[in-house]
This record gives C-alpha cells, sequence and structure tokens, in this order.
C-alpha cells in the first residue's frame, strides 16, 4: 500500500496501492455511487499568510462520506478515480463546489484546487472552469490551481498549453509537492508558476536533517529569484513555523494552524453574530 505522507521524501519510487482486483472493482461502484448519491465533499484548510499571520485561503481537499463516522481520504480512492477515468466527473465535480463554496466567502479570501493529470488532459477542463467563475461571479484572482511535477511530466507540451489558457482566464496555478517527483529544474522554466509548495516531507524532517534544511533553504532563494511565492505543507509545531520563517517562506499550511474542515463551518461574507456557525469538536478529523 502507498506509504503515508511524511515518511521520507522520494515516493516516486513505491508502488501503486496494493489494492486487489476485487477491492478496486468495489470502490470503483462504490466511488459511481457516491457522485449520484452526493455522499462526497469538500474539506477547507487554512492556508495561513506568515507575514500577517491571517488565513490567506484555503485549500480544497476531496472526501467521501460513506456513513457518519465513515469518511474515506482521497490518497485512499483517487488512484482509482484516475484509472477508471471517474476522475473527470468527479473533478467537475470538486471545481463547482469549491468555487460555488468559495464565493460564499469573505472578499479577501481564496481557494486552491487540486488538479490531477488526467483532469489536465480532458478538453472540458477549460469551459468547465470558465463556467464554474461566470455562475458564482467568481473572481479569477482568488482561484488557484495546484498541479504536480506528473502533470509535466506526461503530454507536456499539451498540459503546459493548458497552463497557459487557464491562467489567461486569470487564475494563479502552483507547483505541488515540489521535490517528492523527478523536481527537475526545467519544470520551473517549463511554466511560470505563481507558487512553489514544498511537500511536507522535507518539513516534517528538517528539525532532525541537514539536507531537508538545505533543499528547503535552496528551494526558496530559486523562487524567490523566479518570481514565485512559497508554501510549505505539514507545519506540524512552532519549530517548523520558527525555522521556515527564518528561510523566507511566505506561506504556511498545515495541522498547527487547523485541520481540513467542512465548508459550511467556513466563515462567510454576510456572516453576523447570529448566524455565525462554530466547529463542533467531532467534526475535527481525528487520528492521523
Ligand atoms: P496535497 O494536495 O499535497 O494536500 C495536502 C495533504 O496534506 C492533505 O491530505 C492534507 O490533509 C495533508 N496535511 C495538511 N497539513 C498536514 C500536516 O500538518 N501534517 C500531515 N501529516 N498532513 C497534512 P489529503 O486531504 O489526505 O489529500 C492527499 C492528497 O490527495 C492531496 O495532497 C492531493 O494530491 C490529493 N487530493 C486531495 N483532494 C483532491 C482533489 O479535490 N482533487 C484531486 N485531483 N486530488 C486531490
Ligand atoms: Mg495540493
Ligand atoms: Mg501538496
Ligand atoms: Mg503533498
Amino acid at each position: 500500500a502507498a506509504k503515508q505522507d511524511g515518511r521520507g521524501c522520494n515516493r516516486m519510487f513505491e508502488p501503486k496501492m496494493d489494492l486487489d482486483a476485487k477491492r478496486r472493482t468495489q470502490l470503483e461502484i462504490g466511488l459511481r455511487r457516491a457522485l449520484q448519491e452526493n455522499e462526497l465533499e469538500m474539506h477547507y484548510q487554512p492556508l495561513m499568510d506568515v507575514r500577517s499571520g491571517t488565513i490567506k485561503g484555503y485549500e480544497s481537499l476531496l472526501r467521501w462520506r460513506r456513513g457518519e463516522n465513515d469518511v474515506l481520504l482521497p490518497t485512499e480512492f483517487i488512484e482509482i478515480a484516475e484509472d477508471t477515468g471517474l476522475i473527470v466527473p468527479l473533478g467537475e465535480w470538486i471545481i463547482r463546489t469549491a468555487i460555488a463554496e468559495a464565493a460564499t466567502w469573505p472578499e479577501n479570501i481564496s481557494v486552491a484546487i487540486n488538479l490531477s493529470p488526467t483532469q489536465m488532459k480532458n478538453p472540458s477542463l477549460i469551459s468547465t472552469v470558465i463556467s464554474a467563475l461566470a455562475n458564482n461571479a467568481m473572481d479569477p484572482a482568488r482561484v488557484e490551481f495546484e498541479i504536480t511535477e506528473s502533470v509535466l511530466l506526461e503530454e507536456s507540451e499539451v498540459n503546459i498549453k493548458t497552463l497557459h489558457v487557464l491562467r489567461d482566464l486569470g487564475v494563479k496555478i502552483a507547483l505541488d509537492d515540489f521535490g517528492t517527483g523527478f523536481s527537475s529544474l526545467n519544470y520551473l522554466r517549463a511554466f511560470p508558476f505563481d507558487k512553489i509548495k514544498i511537500d511536507k516531507c522535507f518539513v516534517t524532517e528538517m528539525e532532525t536533517r541537514d539536507d531537508c534544511r538545505a533543499i528547503i533553504r535552496a528551494v526558496m532563494g530559486l523562487a524567490r529569484d523566479l518570481g514565485m511565492k512559497t508554501t510549505a505543507e505539514g507545519i506540524e509545531n512552532q519549530t517548523h513555523v520558527d525555522l521556515l520563517k527564518a528561510e523566507g517562506c511566505d506561506y504556511m499550511q498545515g495541522f498547527l494552524f487547523s485541520r481540513p474542515i467542512p465548508g459550511r463551518y467556513l466563515p462567510r461574507k454576510d456572516e453576523t453574530a447570529e448566524n455565525r456557525s462554530t466547529i463542533p469538536d467531532e467534526l475535527h478529523e481525528k487520528g492521523r
């Protein structure tokens, strides 16, 4: 099975999820039903602006709620969605939902949406984004798409064109999980990303490993020289904050600030003291 994130940075050499055919078929059937029966929901994790100490936006993260206390994480089913092509309708639902929910937030708060390689290749992606923005009168500058290096590995010419078309709409583009794939510096030349997200495995190990700290420092310097912003994922304690601040990191994300939260508990632009909702303790994601 795929290793949990945060243990070592060489995830590209890991085998694909080790599921037998029966289990895969069950998950595929379940996922098809989940789309129809509204078992999917987006949770949102704050992206902190380090300098001001305020929330600058939220990353949208998919959840599959099969029962009240049975929530599947994307690492358990995204790969199957990719392999079966279900990621295309799923991805369309994600884009529409995340943009519609973000349109209810205060206007200075942005939303980040993950895009998988198969979604990138799909010709309907652009029209989905255009109509989601239009339907919600959403300022494109408040929307950011996160892609991983794998998007630049395959079909890179087509995908780079798509990235340019997306950006011409006014949205931002971030390079996610930087450092875990082949991390060719050419990828940073292939497209002028707005932001680089340093993978959490480097953050997790920066306290104990000088090499991780050196890599983080180098990526920060590179991003600065290329005019890109940086986010560090997996911030779990104050030492992480202090070390990354010292390296000049722009944004931080991690359990120290908040776990991903269901959309209905986020602040709204029309919020008053009366209609404000607080997050019940039992809804915080536990156990990871
Ligand atoms: P990602 O895009 O790198 O998202 C960050 C992951 O790190 C999330 O896991 C988040 O819950 C987790 N995380 C955040 N802070 C911490 C921390 O302090 N410590 C630790 N240990 N983990 C932290 P999640 O939600 O399980 O998602 C895993 C991956 O699944 C995502 O990695 C992304 O690649 C994919 N994914 C999630 N939602 C979507 C989606 O809507 N569409 C697509 N295509 N992929 C998605
Ligand atoms: Mg991401
Ligand atoms: Mg990431
Ligand atoms: Mg990651």
